[in-house]
C-alpha cells in the first residue's frame, strides 16, 4: 500500500468559557490527509506554531519525498526524512510536519488492519486516566477557585493550571494563585502546574519553595528552554516532581532529558514529537529508566493512543481548549468520564474528521494576523482583557 498525495490545511476555532466571554482561546492546528493507492485514507494533526511553515514544509519537501513510499513501513519513511531533509536533526518545523504525517500513516495502518492504534502498539490497556487543564494564565485567584470547583463537581480527579505567562505577575502572585486553587479543591484531587518555559531558575526554584504545603503533583515545563541541567538542579532542591518533554521534537532531545535526571515524568507528545513513531520509542526508553509518561500539550484524542498502549503510559491531558477544539472537528471522540477515558473502538485513531467544520473555519490568507491580541498559545493577553472590560 503506497502514499500517494498529502493534503494539508490550516483551521481555527474561538473557545467559550461560560462567565468569562466568548473567544478566550484562539486554538488553531494543522490538519493533514494522507491517500494511499488502495484507496483507503489516514489524518493527523499537528499544533499552531509557525503553521504555514509547517504547510510548505509538507507540500515541497515531505509530500514530494514520501510519495509511492509503503505506508507501513515507518522506520524506512523515518530513516529516509532523516537522511534527505533533516541530517542534523533539527526541531520544529520539520518535526511538526513530520509528526501530522505520521499521525496519519498509523491510522490507515489501523483501518487496515481493523484494529485500534493502541492495539498495534502493544494493547497494554483500553483506558487512561486523565486530568483537565483549567486553569487559564490569565484567571486569578477568585476564577481558579470558582473554576477548579466547577471542574471537580464535573467529575475530574487530576487538575492543572498555569502558572507564569504574564509579564506583569511574578512568582509571588503564583504562589497565592495556586494557594487559592488547592484550597478550592480540597485536599484529595491531583494537582499540576505548568509554566510553559517561563522561569529562570532562580524564580522557578522561589516559587516551588513557596508552595511546598500545597501537595503538586507536578511542575511542568519550569525553567526556560526545558535546559536539562538547569532542570536536575532544580529538582534536587525541590520536592515538587518535574515533568516535560511535550515539543521536544524527537528522540535525542528527550535522551537529553532522561540521561540528565531532569525530569520524573517524561511528556513526549504525538504532534511535536515525530508522531506516533518516534513517540513510541521515547515511551520505550523511559521504560528502561523506570519513567512515567503523561500527556503535557494537550490534545488528547491523538495522545490517547500511545498512553494507554505503552505500560508506562500515563495521564492523558483533557486541555479545555484542546478538548472543545477536538470535539468540534472530530465525530466520535471520547471525554473523560469520573477521570478516565476509555479507547473508542473503532480502527486506526478512532474517530472521523468533521469535514463540514473543518471547511467552514479553514483559513486561507497567509497575511491574516493569527494572533492578534493573543500570546503564542492563543491565550488573550492581559491588555486585550483589559481593553474589554
Ligand atoms: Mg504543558
Amino acid at each position: 500500500m503506497k502514499i500517494g498525495n498529502i493534503t494539508a490545511s490550516l483551521h481555527k476555532h474561538e473557545i467559550d468559557l461560560p462567565g468569562i466571554g466568548a473567544s478566550i482561546e484562539s486554538r488553531m492546528f494543522v490538519f493533514v490527509e494522507v491517500e494511499t493507492d488502495e484507496g483507503l485514507k489516514g489524518f493527523g494533526i499537528t499544533g499552531s506554531i509557525l503553521p504555514w511553515a509547517v504547510i510548505a514544509c509538507i507540500e515541497h519537501h515531505l509530500a514530494p519525498a514520501l510519495k509511492g513510499r509503503d505506508v507501513l513501513y515507518t522506520e524506512e519513511i523515518h530513516s529516509h526524512v532523516w537522511r534527505k531533509l533533516n541530517s542534523r536533526t533539527y526541531t520544529g518545523v520539520i518535526s511538526n510536519a513530520l509528526s501530522a504525517i505520521d499521525i496519519a500513516l498509523w491510522d490507515i495502518r489501523g483501518k487496515k488492519e481493523q484494529r485500534s492504534i493502541h492495539e498495534l502498539l502493544g494493547g497494554f490497556r483500553n483506558w487512561a486516566p486523565t486530568y483537565a487543564t483549567f486553569g487559564y494564565p490569565f484567571f486569578d485567584e477568585k476564577q481558579l477557585a470558582e473554576y477548579g470547583q466547577k471542574f471537580v463537581k464535573d467529575g475530574h480527579r487530576m487538575l492543572k493550571m498555569v502558572v507564569g505567562g504574564e509579564p506583569t505577575r511574578t512568582w509571588r502572585d503564583d504562589i497565592r494563585r495556586v494557594k487559592a486553587a488547592r484550597e478550592a479543591i480540597g485536599p484529595d484531587i491531583d494537582l499540576m502546574i505548568d509554566s510553559n518555559c517561563w522561569f529562570n531558575p532562580h524564580d522557578a526554584r522561589l516559587l516551588a519553595r513557596g508552595i511546598e504545603d500545597c501537595n503538586v503533583m507536578w511542575f511542568e515545563e519550569p525553567i526556560q528552554q526545558n535546559d536539562a541541567r538547569a532542570l536536575a538542579d532544580f529538582r534536587q532542591v525541590t520536592g515538587i516532581p518535574v515533568a516535560a518533554g511535550q515539543m521536544e521534537g524527537h528522540r535525542w532531545r528527550s535522551r537529553e532529558l532522561i540521561v540528565h535526571h531532569a525530569v520524573d515524568v517524561i511528556q513526549p507528545n504525538v504532534l511535536y514529537h515525530g508522531g506516533i513513531t518516534e513517540t513510541v520509542k521515547v515511551g520505550h526508553m523511559a521504560q528502561a529508566f523506570n519513567l512515567p509518561m503523561a500527556n503535557g500539550g494537550g490534545w488528547p484524542i491523538f495522545n490517547m493512543h500511545h498512553l494507554c498502549g505503552l505500560m508506562n503510559g500515563g495521564p492523558v491531558e483533557f486541555h479545555y481548549g484542546m478538548w472543545m477544539t477536538g470535539k468540534h472537528f472530530f465525530n466520535g471522540t471520547p471525554d473523560p468520564v469520573d477521570g478516565k477515558l476509555t479507547i473508542p473502538g473503532g480502527p486506526g485513531l478512532g474517530f472521523t474528521p468533521n469535514y463540514e467544520n473543518l471547511a467552514a473555519s479553514r483559513i486561507t490568507d497567509p497575511r491574516q494576523n493569527l494572533l492578534e491580541g493573543r500570546d503564542s498559545h492563543g491565550y488573550l493577553l492581559r491588555e486585550t482583557i483589559d481593553a474589554r472590560k
